[in-house]
């Protein structure tokens, strides 16, 4: 089977987008399946002889290459304005962005104003539980379509279909609206909106579900990329603080459409330390010097948000449950570079609660996770800059030491370690597409 998923092992912002960027050199197609522009992929590619950075939301970061075909599944929910930004970006610098490269899921979900007025209301009432959502309507939208509200892609360029739908939607949304002291929106007023986005995304709105599976069944290489990570994931992560969407390998068969047995390879994302952006327990986070290096060198600020991100060792016990609730073939270490400069480094084995009970991976409830100390093993660090290692062996041997622990621990094969931000700045130890 020559498809792959890349799955976020952590709390999202593992750098996923370097790594899809990395494969989709090998990738005939590369699917988003999952979340919404509540993404955030940062790409440093080299174009004649510069580093050019470009920041995508939505569009697969594949659509840099310009023989790769980009899905955007039914599972992804879809705000027609970033989509057309971001296309627009891509061709003032230069990328062509056509039909036959990029498809949306004419069955995707699409977030309309409402939805995000709505996010924002909730996030600043002070009665509401606020779970530190980007404000962009993802949670609303999919709250819609799971209620049978949704509007649909193929919906944009349908005047009677969005007139009904909107106008149903709005009476009940309008009242939710102000009774949070939130604008309300006219039916007339998005009708018009929708249409003209309809009008200029229709050329890339089709039946995605079934070209993805022509693609999987002619055994293409096929690349499903997902957003944020497992701890995330609106079912097996830290539930309340989650995003909407399944952001796990199984999330793929669900928002791509395809069958379980045409998944071949998971590879799992995790940064040599660990991230999390908003509210909600992470056993390993560091309020000192140390937890100040990963955020000043491993700029760890949101590229959506600009939000400063909680920083923390890594913590095997939670990769332990990815791997569990996923099934990784490999893992992909990212930032390992930001580690350097640092006395010690520190891995997460597992947790203990004020009884001295053990736990080798995240109990289901999110409080008694809060509650738990985080259990360590302590690892020389190193100085050395390792931006410019290509292999293993030329590592300095503390590195190599803390990702040997890293494998053992975990039990699953490094592929990849990533040592700067740029393309080739990595250490490819397997290639996933053979
Ligand atoms: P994603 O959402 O998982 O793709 O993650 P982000 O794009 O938010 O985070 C990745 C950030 O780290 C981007 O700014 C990348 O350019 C950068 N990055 C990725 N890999 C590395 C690495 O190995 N070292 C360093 N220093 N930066 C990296």
């Amino acid at each position: 089977m020559a498809t792959n998923v890349v799955i976020g092992a952590q709390w999202g912002d593992e750098g996923k987008g370097k790594v899809v960027d990395l494969y989709t050199e090998f990738a005939d197609m590369v699917v988003r399946f999952q979340g919404g522009n509540n993404a955030g992929h940062t790409l440093v590619v080299e174009r004649d002889g510069e580093l050019e950075k470009t920041v995508l939301h939505l569009i697969p970061s594949g659509i840099l290459h310009e023989d790769t075909r980009c899905v955007i599944a039914s599972g992804v929910v879809l705000d027609p304005g970033v989509l057309i930004e971001e296309i627009e970006g891509l061709r003032a610098q230069g990328y062509s962005v056509e039909p036959d490269q990029l498809v949306v899921a004419e069955n995707a979900s699409v977030i309309m104003p409402y939805h995000q007025t709505l996010d924002v209301a909730r996030e600043s009432d002070d009665s509401q539980q606020k779970i530190g959502t980007t404000g962009r309507g993802i949670g609303p939208c999919y709250e819609d379509r799971v209620g049978r509200r949704a509007i649909f892609a193929r919906d944009l360029t349908d005047e009677a279909r969005l007139r009904r739908k909107i106008g149903s939607n709005l009476a009940e949304k309008n009242q939710i609206l102000s009774s949070m002291g939130a604008d309300t929106y006219e039916t007339d007023e998005l009708v018009e909106r929708c249409l003209e986005w309809g009008e200029q995304l229709e050329p890339f709105v089709v039946d995605a579900g079934r070209l993805v599976d022509e693609a999987v069944q002619r055994d293409e290489r096929v690349l499903f990329e997902g957003a944020q990570g497992t701890m995330l994931d609106i079912g097996h992560g830290t539930y309340p603080y989650v995003t909407s969407s399944h952001t796990t390998s199984g999330g793929v068969c669900v928002g791509a459409g395809i069958a379980p047995r045409d998944i071949g390879g998971v590879v799992g994302i995790s940064k040599a330390y660990c991230t999390r952006v908003g509210r909600g327990p992470f056993p390993t986070e560091l309020d000192n010097e140390a937890g100040e290096h990963l955020r000043e060198v491993g700029n760890e600020f949101g590229s959506t948000t600009g939000r400063p991100r909680r920083c923390g060792w890594v913590d095997v016990a939670g990769l332990r449950y990815a791997h569990r609730v996923n099934g990784f073939s490999g893992l992909a270490v990212t930032k390992l570079d930001v580690l350097s400069g640092l006395d010690t480094v520190k891995i997460c084995v597992g947790y203990t609660d004020e009884d001295g009970k053990r736990y080798d991976q995240p109990p289901s409830d999110p409080d008694l996770l809060e509650a738990l100390d985080p259990v360590y093993e302590e690892l020389p660090g190193w100085e050395d800059d390792i931006t410019g290692v290509r292999v293993l062996e030329d590592l300095p041997d503390a590195a190599r030491q803390f990702l040997n622990r890293l494998e053992t621990l975990l039990e699953v094969p490094i592929v990849l370690v990533s040592v700067g931000p740029a393309r080739n700045e990595t250490i490819v130890v397997e290639n996933v597409y053979h």
